[in-house]
């Protein structure tokens, strides 16, 4: 299996056009956020913005607004008790905090009905589909899972170990034609063809909120119109190595995810 190391990863990160516009990075859309995890949307979408989008639109339940707009100015804001344009979109996540209620159910339904282009699941939206297994028949081709260990399981099954675990995560990866970023030390990122281990990253990252800004970092990729198993391979490798960066300041202990998404500019670099 290749290892992702600064070489290979390196040379996928394309160069900006010094002659660019918003435009050109794309327009994304985070799903993400309840009533008592809004902190997973907000870091979320740090993430996303310090990682390259044109435009970021979060949306939220609206009686949460206050939070976005006060922490995030730079991203807009949908009520998702409002119909969804999906066409207005180049690239779609949800999952982060957005809890597994009605409400939650019907948005994941309304966008696997409507969009056609990759999304990217995580958290409760992967918890969602391993309730209605159906509804991953219905992912659009190349959309991006990034199950943490538990949440694989609860999606196929339980397994005693991390090769068992990775083994099923090729096999599951071909047979729905959808990328799987089995999280963890050394996050295994598989299209069921090629396989890659990442290298970055420490125990630091080993606390909650730490997946949301991945999601938010691939999000960011997809915007830019990278392809998902490179956005994939690209912001796992930046996820990582932010952390390790974080330890010239912080412990493993001591950092927070807002500390790593901070210093996403230095491992971008
Ligand atoms: P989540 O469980 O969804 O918050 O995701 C945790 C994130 O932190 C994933 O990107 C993991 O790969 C990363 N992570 C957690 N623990 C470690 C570890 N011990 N070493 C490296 N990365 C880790
Ligand atoms: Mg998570």
């Amino acid at each position: 299996m290749e290892k992702l190391e600064i070489d290979n990863i390196s040379k996928l990160l394309k160069i900006r056009n010094p002659n660019s516009h918003k435009g050109d990075f794309g327009h994304a859309l985070l799903i993400a956020g309840s009533q008592q995890k809004m902190g997973a949307a907000i870091i979320s979408a740090k993430a996303c913005l310090r990682s390259g989008a044109g435009l970021l639109t979060v949306a939220i339940p609206k009686e949460e607004r206050n939070a976005l707009f006060s922490t995030i100015p730079e991203a807009m804001l949908h009520f998702r008790e409002e119909p969804i344009e999906f066409s207005k979109y180049n690239c779609l996540a949800i999952g982060p905090g957005l809890a597994q209620d009605e409400v939650a159910n019907k948005l994941l339904q309304s966008v696997l009905s409507a969009v056609k282009y990759p999304i990217i699941l995580d958290a409760d939206a992967i918890n969602m589909l391993a309730s209605n297994k159906d509804l991953i028949l219905q992912l659009p081709i190349n959309s991006i899972l990034t199950p943490h260990p538990k949440e694989f399981d609860r999606l196929f099954g339980n397994h005693s170990s991390t090769e068992e675990r990775i083994k099923t995560a090729i096999q599951k990866a071909k047979e729905y034609n959808c990328i799987i970023v089995l999280k963890g030390h050394e996050t295994l990122i598989t299209d069921g063809k090629q396989s890659f281990k990442n290298t970055t990253g420490n125990s630091g990252l080993a606390k909650g909120g730490s997946g949301d800004a991945l999601t938010g970092i691939i999000l960011a990729f997809l915007a830019q119109g990278y392809e998902p198993i490179n956005a994939s391979k690209l912001a796992v490798f930046l996820h990582g190595l932010s952390a390790d960066l974080t330890l010239e300041n912080q412990s493993e202990e001591s950092m927070l995810i807002t500390d790593v998404i901070g210093n996403l500019g230095k491992a971008f670099k």
